[in-house]
């Protein structure tokens, strides 16, 4: 690009080019055209500070207030679908109220090969299929990954390789000889389209269901939220389905369903493509390879792609015909992003619609208080200005298949009978039951490790991480202590390194160490683990899950990994081990997410014909969460847990936003946190009139975990009733930390909404 002379540039064609770039300052940077053909929301290279960056064109036009002599000239524009306006003014709104650069907003919202310096060219992608019929017997027993590949491609038909990578990571290897021999073949696709049509039973809905369907298609041309509020296997999915058939008929329309983790897809995605198998169907996740994300995401932006199925972040998916969102598991954790822009995939969402106007329904056997608060008072906090759209709520109150029973859920008191390796005789007792009548249990404990402290009796001493302010975890069969915060490893020492004593001990249970002791019991019996240490392959879990379901396990050991969504029709014990922590604990979240999450537990019981049984140790069998839990009754354990945050003004009662600092030393952490208390005091007694409602500062303090990666952390919360009178604050806050000379020696983030400290 030589002619960059501004001079030799068509008067015709407007010759600046406004973009934004990933970089964290909040602006706009202008440069030069040089007569390339450019339009808003187009992807162009820039040159910036002696790089070539991607670049997207917010404006065209004649004006700059750049210098001539300093104006640089853009260097290529691609000729990629400009990214387009709707889409643009839903990042604009996440950049102001998440007070997040605009250009690393948008930027990070793209395909990692749109944020490349070249052309965005998708790898081909394939289909594969069976022309023979394969009997499992010719199968050698080493050929797992094959057979799973081949049962698979009978139930489907046709395969993505997305949908192949979810079930193990060697299929390509696996499936090679066959390839070659011509028993599977495969075809170039743009986003599948499975060929046959549908084969499962189309069941007639029940009252509620219908109910549903109808109520939110009645007001399908506006902006509604709509909360579906039924137990597991209470018929949503079905509910989901009639929706998507009903919006789809439609010419050019467009649905995204949001689900919280991938681990949730393949179930979701296999149900939708066997039921609208007449629709086009992409999914968006991150075990997707960045050319199928590409592929995927540039299908949803042409509207080719008629369904979308995605985590958190597909909720910037540019979609032009969209006319309905879903989120599944609307209370889940995982819609909340922790790193970056910390936005929450279901307030965006709510965002997305309103803007559209179009409706959302938000699904849940346990409701996120914030949506239930939505759903059943009529008041949004006091005098807030925004009108705000109340939820409709559509209750499904039974299970939709009859003999699936709710199991029977009780608390074994550990007080009275104390557990020993972390198992009561009681649940002992039970899982020997179910081991001589050949059924299966699953034990829930929300620690991995072999033990939460290595501990000397002799002087007291624990073993900490050296760089944050955490115990250390005793992970036995990898013979290191490992940090679970920051990932520090150390060796297991052989004495006590403060007293020289020989006899550590573990103390406190986590799953290694349950999963020995019930080796130790069992000698018989199948034991397998699922945490994130045997879970690190992205296809180890679902490995595992089928050895659950081909009845090659009878004993399941777990974090909440497995709470979710999987259907064993042989399990019909549940114990829950240790969640006492939750119970009493300083996050105000806590109890929350213990009982959903408990729910969710208890429901993988008696998923069959079998009556499931849930056995809960818990040295506090009388507090409120086990008794709403007994008899399943989210209603008033939620409406209890409101009634607490309205008295706190926790969310949703109120607003909250925190900001977080860290530095080396503390002290800086403390002069920069207690200068932005002061400004923030100071602004508000200034511009009170301003302010609909007034905020709450509060002062700085450093949160449990006060040393993370040696880093020295410190917070300050801001909370006001009124959500506009909290943005104002925190624009003013922002700006104030942004010009602060300590800036450049600490680290600082504002959480908007935040989950946690
Ligand atoms: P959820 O999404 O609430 O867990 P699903 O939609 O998956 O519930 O329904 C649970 C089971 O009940 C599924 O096997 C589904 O096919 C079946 N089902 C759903 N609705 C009906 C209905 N109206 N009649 C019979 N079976 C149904
Ligand atoms: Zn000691
Ligand atoms: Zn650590």
């Amino acid at each position: 690009m030589s002619n960059a002379n501004p001079a030799q540039s068509p008067v015709s064609a407007p010759r600046i080019v406004r973009v934004v770039l990933d970089v964290p300052l909040d602006q706009w940077f202008d440069y030069l055209n040089p007569g390339l053909p450019v339009l808003p929301g187009n992807r162009v290279v820039v040159p910036f500070a002696g790089r070539q960056l991607v670049a997207i064109v917010m404006a065209v036009t004649e004006d700059t207030e750049v210098p001539a002599s300093k104006l640089k000239a853009i260097l290529q524009v691609f000729d990629d679908v400009p990214l387009d306006a709707a889409t643009l003014k839903l990042l604009r709104f996440c950049a102001d109220y998440y007070h997040y650069p605009f250009g690393q907003t948008v930027l990070s919202a793209l395909p990692l090969r749109l944020r490349q310096t070249k052309p965005a060219t998708a790898r081909k992608q394939w289909a594969y299929r069976l022309t023979t019929a394969v009997h499992d017997d010719a199968l050698d027993k080493r050929q797992r990954v094959l057979a799973r590949v081949i049962a698979a491609l009978k139930m489907q038909s046709e395969c993505s390789e997305a949908q192949l990578n979810t079930l193990s990571g060697s299929w390509r290897k696996a499936i090679a000889p066959l390839l070659a021999n011509g028993v599977i073949i495969r075809r170039e696709v743009v986003a599948v389209r499975p060929s046959m049509p549908a084969s499962a039973e189309i069941p007639a809905l029940n009252a509620e269901q219908a109910q549903a369907v109808t109520a939110i298609l009645a007001q399908r041309q506006q902006f509604q939220p709509w909360l579906l509020f039924g137990v597991t296997g209470s018929g949503k999915t079905e509910v989901y389905i009639r929706l998507l058939e009903a919006i789809l008929a439609e010419p050019q329309a467009q649905v995204l369903v949001m689900v919280p983790e991938i681990n949730l897809t393949p179930q979701l995605e296999s149900r939708f493509r066997s039921r609208l198998s007449q629709f086009t169907l992409v999914t968006l996740h991150s075990h997707l390879s960045e050319s199928e994300r590409l592929q995927h995401w540039q299908a949803a932006q042409s509207g080719a792609a008629q369904i979308v199925i995605g985590t958190r972040l597909s909720i910037f998916t540019p979609m032009p015909h969209l006319r309905l969102m879903i989120l599944d598991e609307e209370h889940d954790s995982s819609y909340k992003q922790q790193d970056g822009m910390r936005y929450h995939a279901r307030d965006v969402a709510l965002v997305r619609a309103k803007q559209l106007q179009i409706p959302i329904v938000l699904g849940s056997a346990t409701p996120s208080l914030e949506s239930w608060y939505n759903a059943t008072l009529d008041a949004a906090p006091a005098n807030a200005t925004a009108k705000k759209a109340a939820y409709g709520l559509l209750r499904l109150t039974r299970r939709a298949v009859a003999e699936a029973q709710l199991p029977q859920i009780t608390c074994i008191d550990t007080v009275q009978m104390p557990a020993e390796g972390g198992l009561t005789p009681w649940l002992k007792q039970a899982i020997e039951h179910r081991l001589q009548r050949g059924e299966q249990s699953l034990l829930f404990i929300n620690r991995r490790g072999y033990a939460p402290v290595l501990h000397c009796s002799a002087c007291q001493w624990v073993a900490d991480c050296h760089r944050c302010s955490a115990k250390i975890v005793l992970h036995l069969r990898q013979r290191v202590l490992r940090c679970h915060h920051c990932g520090e490893e150390q060796k297991i020492p052989v004495q006590c390194p403060s007293c020289g004593n020989p006899d550590l001990r573990p103390v406190g249970q986590a799953t290694q160490r349950i999963e020995e002791t019930l080796q130790q019991l069992y000698p018989q019996a199948r034991v397998a683990r699922v945490d994130r240490d045997t879970i690190q392959a992205k296809d180890a879990l679902t490995e595992v899950l089928s050895a659950v379901h081909a009845g090659e396990i009878d004993i399941l050991v777990g974090t909440q990994m497995l709470a979710k969504g999987h259907d064993f029709p042989n399990l019909t014990l549940v114990g829950v081990l240790d969640t006492d922590g939750a119970l009493y604990s300083p996050d105000y979240r806590a109890s929350e997410r213990l009982f959903a999450q408990l729910m969710q537990v208890a429901g993988r019981a008696g998923r069959g014909e079998k009556a499931g049984e849930v056995l809960i140790q818990t040295a506090f069998p009388q507090h409120p969460l086990f008794a709403a839990l007994r008899t399943q009754d989210y209603e008033t354990y939620a409406n209890t847990l409101l009634q607490e945050r309205i008295v706190l003004q926790f969310p949703p009662a109120a607003y909250v936003a925190v900001f977080k600092a860290e530095a080396q030393e503390y002290a800086l952490v403390e002069q920069f946190l207690k200068a932005l208390v002061e400004a923030a005091r100071h602004f508000i007694m200034q511009e009170v009139a301003q302010f609909t409602q007034l905020p709450t500062v509060y002062d700085a303090v450093r949160p449990g975990l006060a040393r993370l990666n040696r880093m020295e952390r410190g917070y300050v919360m801001l909370q006001c009733q009124h959500r506009g009178s909290l943005q104002l604050l925190l624009r003013a806050a922002v700006a104030w930390a942004r010009h602060h000379p300590l800036q450049s020696k600490i680290r600082w983030v504002l959480d908007v909404d935040a989950y946690d400290v």
